[in-house]
Parts: C-alpha cells; sequence; structure tokens
C-alpha cells in the first residue's frame, strides 16, 4: 500500500469506527504481607481496568477513573461515538452535569487511554506516534517500594530492602517517610549510609506535614542528598508549597491526585514545584499531551505517578516517548516515571507482556499498535469484583 492509499485507508477507518460498550472493572486481590505508610496501613490492592469495545472489532484497554456515575445516566456521552473524538469527549466529561454552572475538571483517564488505545490500534501505530515526536526509545524507572511493614526495627528493614532494589538493577530509590520528624531522619539517613552516595533517593511524605514541620525537617534531610521530597504537605496548601521552594535544597514534587485543570492552574503555571507527578489515571492521555507541553514551556520536570497494572504503565511509557528534554544535557536531567515494586497480585498478571528492567536498568517503550500491552481477559475476570456496563 503506497502512502496515498495508507491515508484513505486510515480516513476511513477512523471516521467509520462507532464505540460499541464500555465495561468498567473494578478489581481487588489480598496482599500476603500488609504494608503502611504515613496515611494508612493496607492488606488488599484495588485497580479499575476501562475496556473499550468497538463495532469494527478493536478492543481499547485503559487503567483508571471513567466517569461512570455520568456515562450510566448519560450513555450518550459516550456510545455510537470515534474514539478518534477522544478529546471532545473528554471535555464533554466535565463533571458537573449543569448548563450554567462551569464544568469541573475530566477525571477519566482510564476511559481516555483506552480510546487511545483504539486509535492506535485502528491506524496500527504506538499511542507514542499519535501523541508527539519520539525522542526516546527506553526510559530508566525509578523503583517505588520500601513502604512501612511489621520488622520489629523499621530502619534495619528498610535498608535490607534499598540493598535487594539496587540488586536488581534500579538506580533510583523511593522511600516513603512523614511517620515523625524523628523516625524520618533515622530511616533516610540510615538507607543514605547503607546504599552509598551513588543512588538516587527520593522520599514522599504522601502530605503528611505542615508547613512548619516540613521545613525544620527538610532542613535537616538536606545532608542526604535527595532528589526529590514528594508531597511533604497537603497538596492544596499552595502558598506552603512556595514557602518550602524557597527555603528548602530538596527539589519538590507533587500532584499525583489532581486533575489536569489543577495541576495546570495551581502547580505548573506559578511553577510551584520542580518536579510534577501527574497521574494518567486522572488525567488520561489526552491530559498529559496538554500538560507535557506546558511543562516543557514552565521548565518542570514530569515524572508521572504510577499505581495500579501494567496496562498504567504502558500508557506512561508511550507517553514518556514524547516528552521533550528540558535541558540539552545528554545526562543531567533524565526522563523517569514510576516503577511501583510493592505487592500486587494483578499488577503484571493481567497482561501477556508485563515490563521488567533491561540489563542496562531502563525499560523499552513498546513499538507495537496502540499503547503496547495485550490484556488478558481471563486474568482481569479473575481479579473483577464488580463489573459495570455501559452499552
Ligand atoms: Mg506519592
Amino acid at each position: 500500500m503506497n502512502s496515498a492509499q495508507f491515508q484513505s485507508a486510515a480516513a476511513s477507518t477512523t471516521s467509520g469506527i462507532r464505540i460499541t460498550s464500555v465495561r468498567i472493572h473494578k478489581l481487588s486481590a489480598p496482599l500476603k504481607e500488609r504494608f503502611g505508610w504515613s496515611l494508612n496501613w493496607t492488606s488488599l490492592r484495588t485497580a479499575t481496568l476501562v475496556e473499550v469495545r468497538t463495532d469494527c472489532g478493536i478492543t481499547g484497554w485503559g487503567d483508571g477513573e471513567a466517569s461512570e456515575d455520568l456515562l450510566l445516566s448519560h450513555p450518550d456521552l459516550i456510545l455510537g461515538r470515534s474514539p478518534f473524538e477522544a478529546e471532545a469527549i473528554y471535555e464533554d466529561l466535565r463533571a458537573l452535569p449543569g448548563k450554567q454552572e462551569r464544568p469541573g475538571p475530566s477525571r477519566c483517564g482510564g476511559l481516555d487511554t483506552a480510546l487511545w488505545d483504539v486509535m492506535g490500534q485502528a491506524l496500527g501505530l504506538p499511542v507514542s506516534r499519535l501523541l508527539g515526536s519520539q525522542y526516546r526509545s527506553a526510559v530508566r524507572p525509578y523503583c517505588t517500594a520500601m513502604y512501612r511493614k511489621d520488622w520489629p526495627d523499621l530502619a534495619e528493614g528498610l535498608c535490607e530492602e534499598a540493598l535487594s532494589w539496587k540488586k536488581q538493577g534500579f538506580r533510583t530509590l523511593k522511600m516513603k517517610i512523614g511517620y515523625s520528624p524523628e523516625l524520618d531522619l533515622r530511616i533516610v539517613r540510615a538507607v543514605r549510609e547503607a546504599i552509598g552516595p551513588e543512588t538516587g533517593l527520593a522520599v514522599d511524605a504522601n502530605c503528611a506535614y505542615t508547613v512548619g514541620t516540613a521545613q525544620a525537617l527538610g532542613r535537616q534531610l538536606e545532608d542526604e542528598n535527595l532528589l526529590w521530597w514528594e508531597e511533604p504537605i497537603m497538596a492544596n496548601d499552595l502558598a506552603g508549597y512556595a514557602r518550602l521552594r524557597q527555603h528548602l535544597r530538596i527539589p519538590l514534587a507533587g500532584g499525583e491526585t489532581l486533575p489536569a485543570d489543577d495541576l495546570i492552574r495551581d502547580y505548573i503555571q506559578p511553577r510551584l514545584v520542580d518536579i510534577l507527578q501527574p497521574e494518567v489515571e486522572i488525567i488520561g492521555l489526552t491530559g498529559a499531551r496538554r500538560i507535557t507541553q506546558l511543562c516543557w514551556l514552565n521548565h518542570i520536570q514530569l515524572v508521572p505517578h504510577n499505581w495500579g497494572t501494567a496496562v498504567r504503565t504502558a500508557a506512561i511509557l508511550q507517553w514518556m516517548a514524547t516528552v521533550q528534554p528540558l535541558t540539552p544535557a545528554l545526562d543531567a536531567c533524565p526522563t523517569t516515571f514510576e516503577f511501583d515494586q510493592t505487592e500486587s497480585p494483578f499488577r503484571d498478571a493481567v497482561v501477556e507482556n508485563a515490563f521488567h528492567l533491561d540489563a542496562d536498568g531502563t525499560i523499552p517503550i513498546p513499538q507495537s499498535p496502540g499503547i503496547g500491552v495485550r490484556v488478558i481477559p481471563d486474568a482481569v475476570a479473575q481479579f473483577c469484583k464488580q463489573l459495570i456496563e455501559i452499552k
């Protein structure tokens, strides 16, 4: 097929496809060992997978929110439409149904990702090719693990765990803090000493502190050569973030719980943080595409949050291919994203081709059509505790 024939075929494909149903799979599974962070303990993992079916036989998958309450009451917002209207659907799903009021931001990242997966498959292209230019073919992720467990000595348990991740090829680790300033200092110092100066270390307090306490603790953590401090204070304490950014030598990171509109208005435009951590579960690839350009223009590093299944990791990898470097340096400002390594019975089980580190510590970005994972419907069904169908 020559290029004109391909474009003609693609045009007829894209105009002809219609969405016939949306299936929202709510997954849940118990853990062998509970773990905790500053806000809670859990013995359970949960996730939401969104499956979009079309009349041409293509099925797309996404991991994250789907605005299902709105879709159930207004199925015409999605059924019968072309998946190539993803951006218009994203806008139509703004949360408040009243036309008189200003609508709220979209929280439909799983549904939106599934639409991009359909588009990529229909065109025979990886989603990264649809999102933007290709800046890389692999990404070096950082390791998320090192939660609180029922260890007799937290510092000792964390040091042992940190060394095992280092041995498995991770060059950057993130550990949870936010327990108390005294305990945080003790465990961060112990882990830094155990892993040595050459391994990257970041900390995440999950909004544990008030700004005064965070500032005092941050001053003491400055000596531990941290890559970033994630959510030291409440996400809506914007003045607090501005104060910390002015007074601490540790780069600040945040944004994992917010929709794209809030990230743009409160975090990106005022350059509130050094590192933005958007969550595809919420903002989808439509929101990701918007944020990518705005972060680049505002000199903010993008390091996506990631807490779900390999379907979400696939979407993030497609996105990461298109993130323009912030500086021309070869290695000084590496692109990275969160690679969750905590226990999850279904994270990898729901796909045929789960992601693992290559020998050089990177993960190749899938080049197959769509987001690049092959979902196993039977495995999804095995962990599904609730199925919501819009058809
Ligand atoms: Mg976090």
